[in-house]
């Protein structure tokens, strides 16, 4: 597999449709949705993590807050593919129980 998520630099590149809102990739189904719509993950210590209110620099992976994206992701290995590196991935269930209260903690 040689598709990159990642293929332009996502700083320096000049999209056709400029909006004020930066645009992620979901690593689950490939759409294009505004950052705050989705949710972010980082490696911490070789293993995913959800990222919290603050974000890190680096790279990060970006999937919709969705079971059937998350599923996907998973499944087509789009967490080392995004993040670069080999990842622990923790079991979906704990994994998606952590993005529910990401969601949550945002939504407040
Ligand atoms: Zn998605």
């Amino acid at each position: 597999m040689s598709v990159s998520l990642f293929a332009g630099s996502p700083t320096g590149g000049k999209d056709v449709a400029h909006d004020e809102k930066p645009t992620r990739t979901c690593i689950g189904c490939r759409t294009r949705r505004t950052a705050s719509a989705l949710v972010r993950f980082k490696v911490l210590g070789g293993k995913l993590v959800v990222e919290g209110r603050k974000l890190l620099p680096g790279r990060g992976a970006w999937l919709c807050p969705s079971q059937d994206c998350l599923s996907r992701a998973v499944r087509s290995r789009g967490f080392p593919r995004a993040l670069r590196q080999d990842v622990l991935v923790p079991d979906r269930a704990a994994l998606w129980s952590d993005i529910c209260s990401r969601v949550e903690s945002l939504r407040q």
